[in-house]
């Protein structure tokens, strides 16, 4: 079977390896002159399926009030006048109660978990370097109330079979001995022990040259700019001068997969939420934290890669706006600065900032769609490099006519009409 996959993020990209390996004649079309360009370029580096869980949750909107007046919130909203801006915030509102939090988080776990697991299979079968460590990552809280909430995801992730502990101060600093400077200002943490880290660049980008020496071709600095199709079915896909024919097209294109889908009259509501990150050169590893630890107060993750720091948070429903706000850097430099002081020189950190293609409830939109042999595998939100292994493959088992692994009829894009 002939695929094209438009885009070449870490969600294209595992896409294109799993569907090659399932037997399939595999192109990808990326606009940039190399694989993740855009959101998977530098993201906080989480491989966590202990935090996967939507963003829409009860008091998240009487929280969002709060973060909104301040400062070092994690939370902006940009009013752009757009009707769509409008209308993903109220979905997103709307999924807001117990019983769609619950339902979305019980859609999210399991696809992440069997993720991660794919994952560890993938590098076993092509011993792929990204600076990956399997340490398990730590919530640290500064308030009681932080702790008491942390009890209440605890005993939800126990019943869900997630592995998980909570720590007292003592155990913090076992876990990561560079924090014990600030361990008096804590007052317990959680910890994920199956949680992963690693740099989802360098993975993508390793991953691609694999896929690549077995047959995959990438087509890159190429954009997609039409997707003709005929009685419902769509035949082949419109670049500058060429028709591309194909059995089947993946749109995995992030934040654009709602241009692309539009194309076809598929309203997907996939919204950009913006994010910052910077990346500091580590002068005491020592220093550093070992896996990642997430700053529960600011929402901002610090992860350690061989011998640098990513340091990565936000959240600004401001539209495609991708201009780096330097208050927002400083916020990042300065949580960074309070954790680990000693790590390295924060006059030489990176910044950047990329866009969450993100669902209001949440949970990705992988599968079929209405129109024949088009498939999607986009709106991975927070989640895309803890959940891109087993969304890719459960997309290839679909597209192949295998079943599934885990269930993926709550994934598909029917679940908005
Ligand atoms: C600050 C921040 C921190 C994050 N931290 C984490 C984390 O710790 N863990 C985690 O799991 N996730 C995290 N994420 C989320 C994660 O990075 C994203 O979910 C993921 O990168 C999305 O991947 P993607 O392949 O869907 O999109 P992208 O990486 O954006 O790839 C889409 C590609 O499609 C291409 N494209 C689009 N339209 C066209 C077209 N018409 N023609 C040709 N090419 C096209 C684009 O150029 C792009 O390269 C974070 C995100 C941010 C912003």
């Amino acid at each position: 079977m002939r695929i094209i996959i438009i885009g070449a993020g870490v969600v294209g990209v595992t896409s294109a390896y799993y569907l090659q390996r399932a037997g399939c004649q595999v192109t990808v079309l990326e606009h940039h002159p190399a694989p993740a360009q855009e959101t998977s370029f530098a993201n906080a580096g989480q491989i966590s399926p202990g935090y996967a869980a939507p963003w829409a949750a009860p008091g998240v909107p009487l929280k969002a009030m709060k973060w909104l007046m301040q400062t070092h919130g994690p939370l902006r909203v940009r009013p752009k006048g757009d009707a769509f801006q409008w209308e993903w915030m109220a979905k997103m509102l709307a999924n807001c109660t117990e019983a769609a939090y619950q339902r979305n988080k019980n859609r999210m776990v399991p696809l992440a978990e069997y993720s991660r697991d794919q994952l560890k299979l993938l590098r076993a079968e092509t011993s792929i370097q990204y600076e990956g460590r399997s340490l398990g990552t730590l919530q640290i809280f500064r308030k009681a109330g932080q702790l008491e909430n942390g009890r209440r995801d605890a005993d939800l992730l126990s019943k869900m079979g997630v592995a998980n502990e909570l720590l007292d101060t003592d155990g913090i600093v076992k876990v990561e001995p560079a924090l014990s400077h600030i361990a008096d200002q804590l007052v317990g943490a959680l910890r994920l022990p199956n949680d992963e880290t690693g740099d989802c660049q360098l993975f993508t980008q390793q991953l691609a040259k694999l896929a690549e020496q077995t047959g995959v071709v990438f087509r890159y600095g190429v954009d997609v700019l039409g997707l003709p199709h005929k009685n419902g079915e769509v035949t082949a896909v419109h670049i500058s001068g060429e028709t591309l024919h194909a059995d089947a097209v993946v749109v995995a294109a992030g934040c654009a997969s709602r241009q692309l889908g539009q194309l076809l009259g598929l309203e997907l509501p996939v919204y950009p939420v913006k994010g910052y990150s910077i990346t500091v050169p580590l002068d005491h590893p020592d220093a550093a934290p070992r896996s990642t630890v997430m700053d529960e107060t600011y929402k901002i993750a610090l992860t350690r890669f061989d011998n640098r720091l990513r340091v990565g948070g936000m959240a600004e429903v401001a539209g495609y706006d991708k201009v780096i706000d330097p208050k927002r850097v400083a916020t990042l430099k300065m949580v960074a600065r309070d954790l680990f002081p000693r790590a390295g020189d924060l006059n030489q950190a990176t910044p950047w900032t990329g866009l969450r293609p993100m669902t209001p409830d949440g949970t990705p939109i992988i599968g079929a769609t209405p129109i024949r042999n088009l498939w999607l595998n986009t709106g991975h939100g927070t989640l895309g490099w803890t959940m891109a292994c087993g969304s890719a493959k459960v997309l290839a088992d679909l597209i192949c006519g295998s079943t599934p692994e885990i269930s993926t009829a709550a994934l598909n894009m029917s679940r908005y009409q």
